[in-house]
């Protein structure tokens, strides 16, 4: 059962890339399509992927109906059932696009490169300064970071606390500047993966990402383990999970999933900053693996959230061996005196579950948790139902109207609604999408305290008509994105959507 699931997953994996691939091409013969077609309807024959393979059937005479060479909007209207098909047969593999980070304080010589990254099927977010991205590392899966040579030189001890985040996670940095080789030589020194000077058009950066970015892919599926923290990694998961699974099924081991969460870590890294805050995390995972058993998997499951899956008889041993381990690090003095917490959800294994499920119930007995006054252990009861986090997406009526007309994706664990801008709700994660003009009528006020805002997120996007210096400056102040028409907003927010972890 393993290795079919496993053979799955590697064609799954397959077709995405393949379809990546085509999406990516300026033109693509329509043979390569037609032959996408064979591969996905061959396919067919293992019943997972009949579901795709019928869809197939459904859109290839549109497809043989092509001139021999397509054009890329039109591949990309073609492909799009066949996009949303494979998202929806797995969520994990969803088609997610890289996401490319610019630090650069020229924002206008930048929009051809932007647009580009764009065309190339990349999500490009510029920054301006190391700061500002450092505020949102730990929240956001970044695959590349480019920056201007300029905004290293103010601030070196940023730069080297980002290189060091970036290396951990073997993300490409790439830094641009003057063809001076002493410059060139430094930025090296500081750990960069690759220099770009003026002589380096957009076609050869375009390929130079590329590679690095193939690399950092193959790096990243081989390791299993968390650098920081030297538990397993989320990768390792699925595996663990199913290992379980198979022996409880033949030999009726049963056993316990607890995600961990730490008790207001943000206050930690608010007052000791954020190298503290990574002590604290490694010395955590130490201990919890320590007060468990030798076969006992530690899963580093997000930024500050680990797994455990456990062995346990009863559901009330599972309780009470994480209520030693909660107890053990409530009694613990961490790095520089500190005393953390940490509240505990827990599900326990019935057969016939899945992964997403467990997940689910031991994310709502850890929110359960968190309300109950943190420090503590509560285990998932048939009692709670799995409620979803909100997230708002407020803005002008003009463009919201333009939202409401499409159904919001399902999402497992997110409920999005989209209200006014004027509704006083808050919510950890929202969406706000204004006018450039709106943004600029009270000199950018709004945007400021928005990124002053502590307990929650707000991305911003920005509708325009005009690449001018009043959305170099909104962009510089930390508006997340802008989009040029109306009509693009939907896109954006999905794609959007899927970029929250
Ligand atoms: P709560 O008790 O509700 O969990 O409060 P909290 O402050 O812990 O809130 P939340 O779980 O939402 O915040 C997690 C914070 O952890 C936000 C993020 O910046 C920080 N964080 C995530 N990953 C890392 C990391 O690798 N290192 C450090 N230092 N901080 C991280
Ligand atoms: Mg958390
Ligand atoms: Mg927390």
């Amino acid at each position: 059962m393993e290795l079919n699931r496993q053979r799955t997953e590697k064609q799954l994996q397959q077709t995405i890339i393949m379809v990546e691939t085509l999406l990516r091409m300026p033109r693509v013969p329509q043979a390569e399509l037609l032959a996408l077609a064979s591969w996905m309807e061959g396919l067919g024959k293992d019943t997972l992927f009949k579901g795709l393979a019928d869809q197939v059937k459904r859109e290839k005479p549109a497809w043989e109906q092509t001139e021999p060479s397509i054009s890329q909007e039109v591949v990309k209207i073609l492909l799009q059932p066949i996009v949303d098909q494979l998202s929806e047969r797995s969520r994990a593999n969803r088609i997610r696009k890289e996401l490319i980070v610019t630090i650069t304080r020229r924002f206008l010589e930048n929009v051809k490169w932007k647009k580009s990254l764009e065309q190339a099927r990349y999500m490009s977010r510029f920054f301006g300064s190391i700061e500002d991205v450092l505020a949102i590392s730990h929240d956001v899966a970044i695959d590349a970071v480019i920056i201007d040579q300029t905004c290293i030189e103010e601030s070196p001890a940023l730069l080297k606390e980002l290189m060091k985040q970036m290396e951990s996670s073997f993300v490409p940095v790439i830094v641009v500047g003057p063809n001076r080789p002493e410059i060139r030589q430094a930025s090296y020194e500081a750990g960069a993966d690759d220099y770009w000077d003026e002589s380096v058009k957009n076609e050869e950066r375009h390929v130079r990402l590329a590679r690095l970015l193939r690399k950092l892919r193959v790096v990243s599926s081989t390791i299993l383990v968390d650098e920081l923290t030297g538990a397993y990694n989320r990768k390792y998961l699925q595996s663990a999970f199913d290992r379980r699974i198979a022996r409880l099924e033949q030999e009726h081991r049963t056993f316990g999933m607890a995600i961990f969460d730490l008790d207001h870590f943000k206050r930690i890294n608010d007052l000791h900053g954020h190298p503290t805050g990574d002590l604290v995390l490694t010395e955590l995972a130490t201990l919890v693996q320590q007060a468990v058993r030798l076969d006992d998997e530690f899963i580093r499951f997000g930024g500050e959230e680990f797994m455990l899956l456990f062995s346990a008889e009863t559901i009330s041993h599972a309780v009470a061996n994480m209520d030693k381990v909660r107890e053990r690090v409530e009694r613990h003095i961490f790095a520089n005196g500190l005393k953390v917490t940490v509240s505990i959800g827990l599900s326990y294994s019935a057969s016939h579950t899945t992964l997403a499920q467990m997940t689910a119930e031991a994310d709502e007995a850890l929110y359960q948790a968190k309300r109950k006054g943190r420090n503590r252990v509560v285990a998932f009861s048939e009692t709670m139902s799995i409620a979803k986090v909100p997230v708002y997406i407020r803005g002008d009526r003009q463009f919201l109207d333009e939202m409401r007309t499409r159904t919001m994706s399902e999402h497992p664990k997110y409920e999005f609604e989209i209200i006014s801008l004027e509704d006083e709700r808050t919510a950890q994660l929202q969406l706000a999408i204004l006018s450039l003009d709106q943004i600029a009528e009270d000199d950018f006020q709004q945007l400021e305290q928005w990124k002053q805002q502590r307990d929650s997120a707000i991305d911003v996007l920005i509708v325009t008509n005009e690449e001018n210096d009043c959305l170099a400056e909104a962009l510089s102040r930390g508006a997340t994105d802008y989009v040029l028409s109306q009509h693009e907003i939907e896109e954006w927010v999905s794609e959007w959507m899927m970029q929250i972890p």
